[in-house]
């Protein structure tokens, strides 16, 4: 982990679904909570969710903003999955498209690698792993925390897991509901 990453920001599962976590909650509007706000932010999240291994000297000039922008479609995609309905086509093309330019030129790999030091190869890339998740990640175990909204992948033997983490959203429910019994 590099800071101000911390393991509870990688709760979801999987690499796409932690980066759509990277706002404080999904029930506020996302510029209050947002955590991605800088491109020490992004290169220090890609470190520690595992997408490379060292930092690489990128251009950072729109990489904030197009990696905000692949997050949002990627979550507007897979939360309509996680809510059983159908992904948006707009977000989804978007995801395509990016993804589909990256391989295009070569800089984006289908093993999830990239030549991370090129403009767009970190967005492109993200936007390819979000087209794999729609297609690969198990659907009836894809779940939006009951009270954040973040996203997660529901590996539990019962299949029952409401919250995205027990020690903070879980929690928080206990207590409510201690203090509306109380
Ligand atoms: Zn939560």
């Amino acid at each position: 982990m590099r800071p101000p990453w911390q393991e509870g920001h990688f709760v979801g599962g999987h690499l796409v679904l932690d980066l759509t976590n990277t706002v404080f909650s999904r029930a506020q509007p996302v510029d209050e909570g947002e955590l991605l706000k800088t491109s020490s932010d992004v290169l220090t999240w890609c470190v520690s969710s595992g997408l490379f291994d060292e930092i690489p000297v990128v251009p950072t000039n729109g990489l904030v903003q197009d990696v905000q922008t692949v997050r949002e479609q990627a979550w507007a995609v897979l939360d309509a999955v996680a809510c059983g309905a159908a992904p948006p086509p707009e977000p989804l093309g978007a995801l395509l498209e990016r993804a589909g330019a990256g391989v295009r030129t070569g800089h984006v790999h289908v093993d999830g690698t990239a030549d991370w030091a090129l403009p767009g190869a970190i967005p492109s890339a993200l936007a390819l792993m979000a087209v794999q998740a729609l297609f690969t990640l198990p659907r009836d175990r894809l779940r939006a925390c009951g009270r954040c909204g973040w996203l997660f992948l529901d590996s539990s033997r019962g299949g029952r897991r409401r919250w995205c983490s027990m020690s903070t959203c879980g929690n928080r429910e206990k207590a409510s509901r201690h203090r509306v019994a109380g």
